[in-house]
C-alpha cells in the first residue's frame, strides 16, 4: 500500500514574539505554527497540586504532590549514581530520588529548604519513595494553585513549564471567534468555544480530574463537534468546487453498451443496473464525476467500469483502467478485450511485461488517439504516457493506491481545461461512519447483490497438525477437474523470507502432489513467467497454483472452488476476504480452509472467529474498524493527513450526524464562519482531501 506524507506546512510565522528558531521547530513538531494553534493544543490529563497529601497516608500506585522539610541530600553511587533526598512532614519521612539531575537541584534540595514534591508514590524497601518527581521550592504556607495542572502532549525538548506559559499567554491575547450559531449550541447542549477552552485548559478547582479526562465533557463534545464540522465543511466545500469544475460531458449514446450487453453471456444484477445508470448520468454532466463503486468480492464490478468506459468511446473520448497488479491489470485486459473485440475496439495493455518497444509502439497508438482504451498497472501513469482525450479514468481496488497516484491518472488528460472523470471500485466496503466522515466528498454506488448462481463459500478452520488431511482433499478435488489455490505464508518483516517459503511450499506441494501439475506465482517472478503461469492456470492446465498475496485481489478463475490459506491468522481481515473471494465464483460449491498455527494470539483468534462467522464484506469491514480502528483503516486515501485529533468517529456518530447536518446549513447562511472554522482547524492542510 502506497504511503504518502503530506507535504509540510510552512514553519512558524516570522515574528512570532518570544518564540526563537529552536522552540519554533520544536512547536512545529505539535503542528503548531501560531499562537492560534495553541489553543486548540489540549490537556492529555491533570494532576491535581490542588491538594496536599501527607506522607505517612499517601497511597502506592497514585499520584500525590506532599510538602516538606529536605532532612538530607545526598548523591549515592550504589547501586547507581543518583540524586538521593529524604524528605519530612509531620507524619513522616519520604525518599526522593533521581536518577539523571542537575546540580542545580542539588542546590535546590539543600538541607532545611521547604519543598513540594508530586509524583507517583512507591512502597520501597526503606518506607515511600518518589522516583523522579517534580519539585519546587515554597514558603511555609504558600498558597495552592486553584485548578488542576493540565499537562500537555509534547516532544522532547519541550517542557510542560514551557507550553503551559506559551498556551496562557495565546489564551490571554487570541480572540476566540465564536463561529457557531447560539441556537444549535443551545440545542446540541454544547458549550460555547471560548468557554469550552478555557474549562479544558484551566478547568475549574470543583471539577475532578476524572471528568475531564473522560471526554464527556460538554466542553470536550464541544471540541469534538467542532472538529467534526470543521472536516464536514472542508469535504463539502471540495465537493462544491469539484462540481464547479469543467469536464466532458459524454452524451449516453448506448450504441456500443447496448451491443456488448447484447453479447454478453449473463444479465445485470440489479444492482449493476442501477449503478451503471448512475454513472451515465455523471458521465453526461458537464462536470468531473467523482464516484465510488463499492461491491463486495465477486458483485461484477468490472462489467460496469467497461459500459462506462463504452459511454467514453462512444463520445469520442478515451477511457484509461489501472489496476494495482500486475496479474490483475493483465486479467482486465484480457477481460475487456475478449468482450471488445466484436465490437471491433482494441485495447492498449500497458505494463511491465511488455517489451520496451512493444510499449512504445502502444503509446504512440494511443499518443494519436488510434487506441481509445488502455488498461495498465501504475505503468500508465509512471511512464510518459499521453491521453490526449481522456474522458474517464477507472481506478480499480483504489484503496491500493495513493492519493497521489490517483491524482496523477487525472492529471494524464490533457484535454486541455477539461478533467476526465474519475471512477474509483473497491470491494472493501467503507463503514457507514467513515462514508459519512473521510469519503464524504465521493459519490458512491453500491453492489449490494452478488450475480445469481453463486454457490456460498463453506469456510473451515483447520490446525496445522491436520496439513496431510488438507493435502488429500487437494488431491481429491483436483481429480474431479477443480482447481485450487494454495496461499503461502505471509512474512511481513523480509521479503526475502517470503520469497523462500513461497518457494518451500511449492517444493513440498510438488513432492507430495507428483500427480498434479502446480504453478507458482509471487511477486518476484519476471512478469512474462507471471502472465503465463496464471495463463495456464485460468485456462485449467495448472490445477493447484501455489501463490503469495499478489493474488490478493481481483484474480478471477471461475473453475477454482479451493483455497487453502497457510498461516489465516497472520493475515488482516480484509486480506482474508479478498484471499477467499477468489473461490466461490463458479457453480461448484467452493471451500476455504484456513490453516493455523497454534498458539494463536488474541488478535489471531478473534479475526479468525470474524471471517469465520461472517461472509459479508460489510460486516466484515466493520468488525475491522472495531478491532484496528479508523486510522489504518483509511490507509492511503488519508495517508499524511492528520487524522481527526479529538473527535472518534466510533463513539461521536451523532456528533458526526449533526455535524453534516450543520455543515450544510452553516456554508449556505455563513459562508464566512465555515471559512473561520475550517482555517482553525485544518489551516492549509485539506489539500489532499481533494483527490
Ligand atoms: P469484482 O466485483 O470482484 O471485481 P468481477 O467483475 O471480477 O467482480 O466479476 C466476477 C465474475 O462475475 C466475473 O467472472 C464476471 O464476468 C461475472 N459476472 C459479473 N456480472 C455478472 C452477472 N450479472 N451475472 C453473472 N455473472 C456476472
Ligand atoms: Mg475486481
Amino acid at each position: 500500500m502506497a504511503r504518502e506524507r503530506a507535504a509540510p506546512r510552512p514553519a512558524a510565522a516570522p515574528g512570532w514574539p518570544g518564540v526563537g528558531a529552536q522552540l519554533a521547530a520544536r512547536l512545529a513538531k505539535l503542528d503548531i505554527r501560531a499562537p492560534r494553534d495553541l489553543l486548540l493544543h489540549l490537556p492529555l490529563r491533570y494532576e491535581d497540586e490542588t491538594r496536599l497529601t501527607a506522607i505517612a497516608v499517601a497511597r502506592p500506585g497514585f499520584p500525590a504532590q506532599i510538602e516538606g522539610e529536605v532532612v538530607s541530600c545526598d548523591v549515592t553511587l550504589r547501586p547507581r549514581r543518583q540524586l538521593v533526598a529524604h524528605i519530612a512532614d509531620a507524619s513522616g519521612t519520604l525518599v526522593a530520588r533521581w536518577l539523571h539531575f542537575y546540580p542545580s537541584q542539588q542546590k535546590l534540595l539543600a538541607p532545611g529548604r521547604r519543598v513540594r514534591l508530586f509524583g507517583e508514590v512507591r512502597g520501597g524497601f526503606f518506607g515511600s519513595e518518589m522516583v523522579h518527581p517534580r519539585v519546587h521550592p515554597v514558603n511555609a504556607g504558600e498558597s495552592l494553585p486553584e485548578a488542576l495542572t493540565p499537562v500537555y502532549p509534547t516532544t522532547a525538548g519541550l517542557g510542560q513549564a514551557t507550553l503551559r506559559k506559551l498556551i496562557d499567554r495565546a489564551l490571554a491575547s487570541e480572540t476566540v471567534a465564536e463561529v457557531l450559531p447560539p441556537a444549535l449550541c443551545a440545542r446540541l447542549g454544547l458549550p460555547g468555544l471560548a468557554e469550552a477552552l478555557r474549562a479544558l485548559h484551566h478547568p475549574s478547582p470543583e471539577v475532578p480530574a476524572s471528568v475531564l479526562e473522560d471526554r464527556q465533557h460538554p466542553a470536550w463534545r464541544r471540541i469534538r463537534f467542532e472538529e467534526l464540522l470543521a472536516q464536514q465543511i472542508s469535504l463539502r466545500r471540495a465537493y462544491n468546487a469539484r462540481r464547479a469544475r469543467r469536464a466532458p460531458a459524454l452524451a449516453a449514446g448506448d450504441g456500443l453498451a447496448r451491443r456488448l450487453l447484447a453479447g454478453l453471456p449473463f444479465a445485470l444484477t440489479a444492482a449493476q443496473r442501477r449503478a451503471v445508470a448512475e454513472i451515465a448520468a455523471d458521465l453526461a454532466v458537464p462536470h468531473p464525476m467523482q464516484r465510488l463503486l463499492m461491491g463486495d468480492v465477486g458483485s461484477g464490478k468490472t462489467i460496469v467500469a467497461a459500459l462506462a468506459m463504452l459511454q467514453a468511446v462512444d463520445a469520442g473520448y478515451q477511457a484509461a483502467l489501472m489496476a494495482p497488479t500486475e496479474i490483475l491489470a493483465e486479467q482486465h485486459w484480457q477481460k475487456l478485450s475478449q468482450w471488445l473485440a466484436p465490437l471491433g475496439i482494441e485495447v492498449g495493455w500497458l505494463s511491465g511485461s511488455r517489451g520496451k518497444r512493444a510499449r512504445a509502439a502502444e503509446m504512440a497508438r494511443l499518443a494519436d488517439g488510434e487506441l481509445m482504451l488502455a488498461v495498465g498497472t501504475h505503468a500508465l501513469i509512471e511512464d510518459p504516457v499521453a491521453l490526449p482525450r481522456l474522458g474517464l479514468a477507472v481506478v480499480d481496488e483504489q484503496h491500493r493506491f495513493g492519493v497521489r497516484q490517483r491524482l496523477a491518472l487525472r492529471e494524464k488528460g490533457a484535454a486541455g481545461a477539461l478533467g476526465p472523470h474519475l471512477l474509483m471500485m473497491s470491494a472493501t466496503p467503507i463503514p457507514r461512519t467513515l462514508a459519512m466522515s473521510h469519503y464524504a466528498d465521493l459519490d458512491v454506488s453500491v453492489l449490494d447483490e452478488l450475480p445469481p448462481g453463486r454457490t456460498p463459500v463453506i469456510t473451515k478452520l483447520v490446525s496445522d497438525a491436520r496439513r496431510g488431511e488438507v493435502i488429500a482433499r487437494v488431491r481429491a478435488g483436483c481429480a474431479e477437474g477443480r482447481q485450487a489455490y494454495w496461499v503461502c505464508p505471509l512474512i511481513e518483516e523480509s521479503e526475502a523470507l517470503q520469497l523462500q517459503t513461497a518457494q518451500d511450499t511449492y517444493d513440498t506441494l510438488v513432492a507430495a502432489l507428483p500427480e498434479l501439475r502446480i504453478g507458482l506465482v509471487h511477486g518476484r517472478l519476471k512478469p512474462a513467467e507471471k502472465s503465463a503461469t496464471m495463463a495456464a492456470f485460468a485456462a485449467g492446465e495448472v490445477h493447484l497454483l501455489v501463490a503469495t498475496t499478489v493474488i490478493e485481489v481481483g484474480v478471477d478463475v471461475p473453475n477454482a472452488s479451493l483455497m487453502v490459506i497457510e498461516h489465516a491468522e497472520r493475515f488482516g481481515l480484509a486480506q482474508l476476504h479478498q484471499l477467499r473471494g477468489r473461490v466461490g465464483r463458479g457453480s461448484a460449491a467452493s471451500v476455504c480452509i484456513l490453516l493455523y498455527a497454534q498458539p494463536l494470539s488474541q488478535s489471531g483468534r478473534a479475526r479468525l472467529k470474524v471471517i469465520y462467522e461472517n461472509s459479508d464484506g460489510f460486516a466484515i469491514a466493520r468488525e475491522d474498524l472495531r478491532i484496528r480502528g479508523p486510522g489504518e483503516f483509511v490507509g492511503a486515501r488519508q495517508s499524511g493527513l492528520p487524522l481527526l485529533r479529538y473527535a472518534d468517529l466510533e463513539a461521536d456518530g451523532d456528533l458526526l450526524e449533526a455535524a453534516r447536518e450543520a455543515s450544510t446549513s452553516l456554508l449556505r447562511d455563513h459562508p464566512q464562519a465555515a471559512a473561520a472554522l475550517q482555517e482553525r482547524w485544518l489551516g492549509g492542510r485539506e489539500g489532499l482531501l481533494r483527490a
